[in-house]
């Protein structure tokens, strides 16, 4: 097994949910960290929170290209290295297509799609140099079945699972790894991103109940699994379940 100790790994998506429980765990195995968001007052809780050298927050907004970029150089400045990114930022609208929502189709394509590609456009010339290499992004069981109401975040996360396949068959030859890891309903702060107040409540507390919703930590253990791997040992896909979960 490859051990986390020292590794250089960047969080896009770290202020909540599963991009927080995976900085708190990498961190508590003594990995070294950057990890990024918008909302800058709970990274800097995150790392207080944390409280060990070699963790460092940037805000960031994934749809911006620039401010991704930013910070894979702030990690490159502070470590000189990254041996991984987990694009981990996501939201998830909810409603028919009928309801015409333009604006809230293009959050979710620019902030979904975008984002993954915005973090792997940001590393992949570094990688090639460094030829040793892995891109973790955050898929769903949504990107692998189709439900009504969800037709949009379902193509973003089918969009994402394609992807990081392409990613993988491209850069296989250059010691570039892709996994994705596609959680069942997990309990975090992306329902309040759902935008319909009675989906929403229904979401709350089924996450909660065991066996219809996981914990952040359920997934931040796929990526411990995922990076432990020696580097002949690709991991394409983690698929995780609530285990009474019916799609
Ligand atoms: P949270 O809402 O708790 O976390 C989402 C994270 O994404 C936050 O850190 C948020 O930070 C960040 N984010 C959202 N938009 C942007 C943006 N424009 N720029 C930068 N960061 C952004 O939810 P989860 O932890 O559940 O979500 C993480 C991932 O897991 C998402 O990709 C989601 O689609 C996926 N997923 C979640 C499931 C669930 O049931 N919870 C199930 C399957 C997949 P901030 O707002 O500070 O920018």
């Amino acid at each position: 097994m490859a051990e986390i100790k020292n590794k250089v790994v960047v969080i896009i998506g770290a202020s909540s949910g599963i991009g927080e429980a995976t900085a708190k765990k990498l961190a508590s195995k003594g990995a070294k960290l950057v990890v990024a968001a918008r909302r800058e007052e709970k990274l800097r809780e995150l790392v207080t929170s944390i409280n060990q050298e070699n963790i460092y927050f940037k805000k960031a907004d994934v749809t911006k290209r620039e401010e991704i970029q930013a910070v894979i150089d702030l990690a490159m400045e502070k470590f000189g290295r990254i041996d991984a990114i987990f694009n981990n930022a996501g939201i998830m609208p909810q409603g028919n297509l009928s309801a015409l929502e333009f604006d809230k189709w293009q959050q979710m394509l620019d902030t979904n799609i975008m984002g993954v590609l915005n973090g792997i456009g940001a590393v992949l010339p570094i990688m090639k140099q460094q030829q040793d290499w892995l891109i973790i992004s955050t898929d769903s069981v949504a990107g692998h079945v189709v439900y009504p109401g969800s037709a949009v975040y379902n193509g973003t996360k089918f969009a994402v699972r394609a992807i990081m396949e392409g990613l993988r068959q491209e850069e296989r030859e250059n010691g570039i790894r892709s996994t994705i890891i596609s959680p069942g309903l997990v309990d975090t702060e992306l329902v309040n991103t759902v935008g319909i107040k009675d989906l929403e409540e229904t979401l709350k507390q089924s996450a909660k109940e065991e066996g219809l919703g996981l914990r952040a930590e359920d997934i931040a253990n796929a990526v411990v699994y995922a990076l432990e791997q020696p580097k002949g040992v690709a991991i394409s896909e983690v698929l995780i379940r609530p285990s009474k979960q019916p799609v």
